[in-house]
């Protein structure tokens, strides 16, 4: 079917421009040939939303950028041109086992397809490479790193290429959620000496905003009509519910959920090993089946756990994010994630593993500001500076989903650069909105403090001085002089970051700097401060607006305080065990 055409603007101009030309252009054989090889060896009898065209353009040797959600059918757009060109399509691809799985489903179909990597012996190269010069190929799909070996290019120049497929092409970018250093090479293949510049390339992703957009296009060198631009399919996916929840008794909160939800399938997600093992073992002991899955098991006993998941012998997998890419399970009816994920790409391409059937699942994330700290910490650790401030934006991003009360659905397609009108009606704010109250003289305080501090101070410090701290530093800057200083005692220190959190989010107040963040007045903080503006905020935990007066702010004492989960992050972890990177998840 190619009723979805229309679900973005992009697509719909395009599908107008597309319309014109064929018409100007009539190639009713060339359509014709597109269906019967869609038939005649996928099996399928239409196009998915943007293939054809997408199909149409590689034909005619342009470079093309696709963004399709997971599951959108991306593959099919370099496999079928594959199939209609002379030559061999190079498909760069970032997962051996991935390959495989695609070298192993093309052959069933009866393509010709092999795959180049590290893992085969001397001799599976040499067939290859044979096949290859004798272009007895029509697929062939090439790890990164061993394209852009010194020899790898030359060898290839031997043969006929017809096109380039970049596949997971955000991994070219460090703005993207998985970067990968080898894949900033492949800008060698528009080298006019050493690489292909008269191939077209076609480049794919499932994610990837404004900026990973531009680094793919201006890193591969694309040669895009400035008339089109990418194709983008929408990537709204109306049926996965979204809803945040505090992280306080997490367990026990996901053993109800699990108690009714019998039978379904879902996945677990959580940062580190650690967690994952200690999550699966005690689902296991209060009686839920459940198997683990994460980078530190052999291959074997991950390859069985994604099996069994896979077959639904058992419901439930408890992951890291080492589980999913490439994973074509249809029946994911939920998609928990313990801990918070460190940007919305990956969070988004998580739960974008659920509900691929196009039945409900529901995707639940707890959150707690514990968590944005330790990912906060990690980060601090990091050397890079320049990967240091891209995190710190990310996670920012990510605590901004989670703290907002406005439609998630918009907030998430608003960060993926697709405007969604209407609230959806399908995530928790929207069904059930949290509790308002007039914030506008808490605000005005908190811009008032921000103001007199010379908008030079972070958010502890400015809470500091609304709460009447007279710490250290307060002291010897003398700030307990100030108007501010105590004014905010009807909040406790944890309900005015709260306000603060949700103030920055909505963009009542700005936040400057990475490393050293301050609060700053905008226009709309000036606006509130003459009276202009009135402000609607959450009320914060153990805030109710009526009940003011019997309110004591010294009982609440402040998330340290509290006895977190004992599974979320616990201390003798080390962080870096916590939040892997690619080598410990
Ligand atoms: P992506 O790479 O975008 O995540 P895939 O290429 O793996 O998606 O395709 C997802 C699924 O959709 C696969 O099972 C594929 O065979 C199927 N598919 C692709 N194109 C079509 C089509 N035109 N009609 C029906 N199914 C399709
Ligand atoms: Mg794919």
């Amino acid at each position: 079917d190619s009723t979805g055409q229309g679900d973005s603007k992009t697509s719909t101009e395009y599908d107008f421009l597309k319309a014109s030309k064929r018409e100007l252009e009539p190639m009713p054989s060339l359509s014709a040939r597109m269906h019967s090889t869609l038939h005649q060896y996928f099996g399928y009898t239409s196009f998915r939303p943007l293939q054809e065209a997408i199909i149409r353009d590689v034909l005619e040797r342009k470079d093309v950028f696709v963004l399709m959600p997971t599951g959108g059918g991306k593959s099919m757009c370099y496999q079928l041109p594959a199939l209609l060109m002379e030559g061999v399509t190079v498909v760069v691809s970032p997962l051996i086992s991935l390959m495989k799985d695609q070298v192993d489903g093309l052959e069933a179909n009866g393509i010709a397809a092999a795959c180049m990597n590290s893992t085969q012996s001397a001799r599976e190269n040499r067939d290859v490479k044979t096949a290859f010069l004798e272009n007895r190929l029509k697929v062939l799909y090439v790890a990164p790193e061993r394209l852009m070996m010194p020899g790898t290019l030359a060898f290839l120049k031997k043969g006929k290429v017809s096109l380039f497929a970049i596949d997971e092409a955000h991994c070219i970018s460090e703005w993207g959620h998985d970067f990968r250093p080898e894949y900033r090479k492949l800008k060698l293949l528009r080298d006019p000496k050493t690489g292909f510049p008269d191939i077209p390339i076609i480049a794919l992703t499932a994610t990837a905003t404004e900026r990973v957009r531009e680094d793919i296009i201006s890193q591969l060198n694309l040669h895009l009509p400035p008339e089109k631009g990418p194709y983008v399919a929408s990537f709204n996916r109306k049926n996965l519910y979204y809803e945040v929840r505090p992280k306080k008794e997490t367990f026990s909160e996901i053993t109800d959920y699990l108690r009714r939800h019998r039978g379904e399938a879902g996945i677990i997600y959580c940062q580190s090993r650690n967690s994952v093992e200690a999550l699966t073992k005690k689902l296991n002991i209060a009686g839920f089946r459940a198997l683990p899955y994460h980078a530190g098991l052999s291959d074997s006993e991950r390859n069985r756990n994604q099996e069994m998941f896979i077959k639904d012998d058992v419901d439930i997998i408890v992951a890291t994010i080492a589980f999913g890419m490439g994973i074509d399970k249809s029946n994911v009816r939920f998609v928990i994630h313990y801990d918070l994920p460190r940007n919305l790409e990956s969070y988004y391409q998580e739960t974008g593993r659920g509900g691929r059937d196009g039945s409900p699942c529901e995707c639940i994330l707890f959150f707690s500001r514990g968590d944005r700290f330790k990912i906060e910490y990690f980060i601090s650790q990091k050397t890079n500076e320049k990967e240091k401030d891209i995190s710190l934006v990310q996670l920012r991003q990510m605590v901004a989903y989670c703290e907002v009360n406005k439609c998630r659905r918009q907030t998430l397609m608003e960060y993926f650069g697709e405007e969604l009108p209407e609230p959806c009606g399908n995530c928790d704010c929207c069904l059930t909105p949290k509790d308002t109250f007039d914030g506008t003289e808490a605000a005005k305080k908190l811009i008032t403090c921000v103001q007199e501090l010379n908008q030079r101070f972070g958010t502890n410090y400015v809470i500091d001085v609304l709460t009447g701290s007279k710490n250290k530093k307060i002291r010897q800057n003398r700030h307990e002089r100030l108007k501010s200083h105590g004014s905010g005692l009807e909040f406790t220190k944890e309900q005015w970051k709260s306000l603060a959190s949700e103030m920055i989010n909505t963009g009542l107040l700005d936040v400057s700097g990475t490393k050293y963040p301050v609060l700053k007045l905008n226009a709309m903080s000036r606006k509130i401060l003459k009276g202009l503006e009135q402000v609607e905020l959450v009320c914060p935990e153990g805030f109710a607006p009526e009940a003011e007066e019997s309110f004591m702010p010294s009982t609440v004492t402040g998330t340290k305080g509290k006895k977190a989960d004992d599974l979320s992050f616990s201390e003798e972890e080390t962080f870096s065990d916590k939040f892997s990177v690619a080598s410990d998840i």
